[in-house]
């Protein structure tokens, strides 16, 4: 309300009539808002009292640009606040309506591009800074508590952020370095993976559990097979793995790796993310018709059997492994792969490697890009390597 003295109501009222003094009460309103509203503090919008618990999550302050769950609130249509009913704020009016329909936008060419197509289970929509996702993952228990679909994708969104930031600070990359957008699909049934997955990557048959798109465009599409991901745990440590591949073909130049015959790199770093955020690799990138869901290497434990093969003097050569494809490797190689990644981050640090990777990416021979980076070549290598495994990986480690 405009508290003018009462003198000052009465001049007015006596001078002009009401007619005026509703005009002026309306300019004085829009143009500055001087205008106390307790209602709404004069923002001219009050938040949306409607998303109860969920509410931080669907935050722009806290990485949600889109969420589609949010759109469908019948009170905000997901702009998070609504008209304030007290008094006219034709700026905040404006800009509210503006909100509502870039939300709409959105959610209207995700359902068509996505849920229009596997027409299968309700499918949510997430967009944060750098990821666009789409979930239909089944409630699930995350530690002691169970998480419906929709407060699940939030957390995925968060994994997914929070894994690209630990990505680019342990290769000591710059935000200019891993400019694109990734795309992840995450559906709950294998039909909808079968019906969606070859569409936005272009590969994969409708048997495949997940399939990549990778170069300028990276693509994630999975189902939660419960043969390979009965869990959170495994569930997660499998979207690490494989964003980690998009993330990593991403980075300038944006390049795969796993045909450039140094799988090891590509599988030994998404492995060595599975190990340090989960503890455990269970992931591997092999032909799919050689590998039954669900297997795994030594529990996903690999320091220990990697510790045992130096010891034994079994492990590869490294002039063998860079002479192999990520789909040449088998389960030893991957945990060699990952060690090799290991060391080369604790002894030389995540710079050099991400200059390793980006020579290889660029068809360097992998003997002149590890002289023209660590001053190595592929057989001199194996010496401090092993005897740095000996120095730090126990042959009793769980881990
Ligand atoms: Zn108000
Ligand atoms: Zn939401
Ligand atoms: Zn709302
Ligand atoms: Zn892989």
């Amino acid at each position: 309300m405009v508290r003018y003295p009462a003198a000052v109501l009465r001049w007015i009222l006596a001078s002009v009539g009401l007619p005026f003094l509703m005009s002026v009460a309306q300019a004085v309103a829009q143009d500055a808002p001087v205008v106390a509203c307790r209602v709404c503090s004069n923002h001219g919008t009050v938040p949306c009292g409607k998303h109860g618990k969920l509410w931080e999550l669907e935050q722009p302050s806290r990485g949600t640009v889109f969420c589609s769950a949010a759109a469908d609130c019948k009170a905000c249509a997901g702009a998070l606040a609504v008209d304030c009913k007290t008094c006219r704020n034709a700026a905040a009016e404006t800009e509210l309506q503006r909100r509502q329909n870039l939300v709409k936008e959105w959610v209207q060419k995700r359902r068509k591009d996505v849920d229009a197509i596997t027409d299968n289970d309700p499918i949510f929509h997430l967009q944060t800074a750098h990821f666009d996702l789409a979930f239909g993952i089944r409630p699930t228990m995350v530690g002691k508590e169970k998480l419906d679909t929709h407060p699940l994708m939030h957390l995925y969104g968060d994994r997914l952020e929070a894994l690209r930031a630990l990505y680019l600070k342990t290769f000591d990359l710059k935000e200019e370095e891993q400019a694109g957008r990734l795309q992840v699909y995450m559906f709950r049934h294998g039909q909808d993976q079968a019906r969606i997955g070859p569409r936005v990557t272009g590969i994969g048959s409708s048997q495949s559990t997940g399939t990549k798109l990778m170069g300028v465009d990276c693509v994630y599409s999975m189902w939660q097979d419960l043969r390979s991901f009965p869990d959170d745990e495994a569930l997660y440590r499998g979207v690490i793995h494989n964003v980690m591949h998009l993330l990593l073909c991403n980075t300038t130049p944006p390049q795969v790796l796993y045909n450039r015959k140094q799988g090891w790199i590509d599988e030994g770093v998404a492995n060595w993310f599975e190990d340090k955020i989960t503890g455990k690799c269970t992931n591997f990138c092999f032909e799919e018709i050689l590998m039954m869901p669900g297997s795994s290497f030594k529990g996903g434990r690999w320091r220990a059997p990697v510790r045992k093969l130096v010891d034994e003097g079994k492990l590869k050569s490294f002039a063998e492994i860079s002479q192999l494809n990520t789909d040449q490797l088998d389960f030893q190689d991957h945990a060699m792969s990952f060690a090799l990644v290991d060391y080369f981050l604790a002894v030389h640090g995540g710079a050099k490697l991400r200059d390793l990777v980006r020579l290889v990416k660029q068809d360097k021979p992998i003997g002149e890009a590890l002289q023209a980076v660590y001053g190595l070549n592929p057989l001199s290598i194996d010496a401090p390597f092993q005897q740095w495994v000996k120095d730090n990986y126990s042959p009793l480690d769980a881990r």
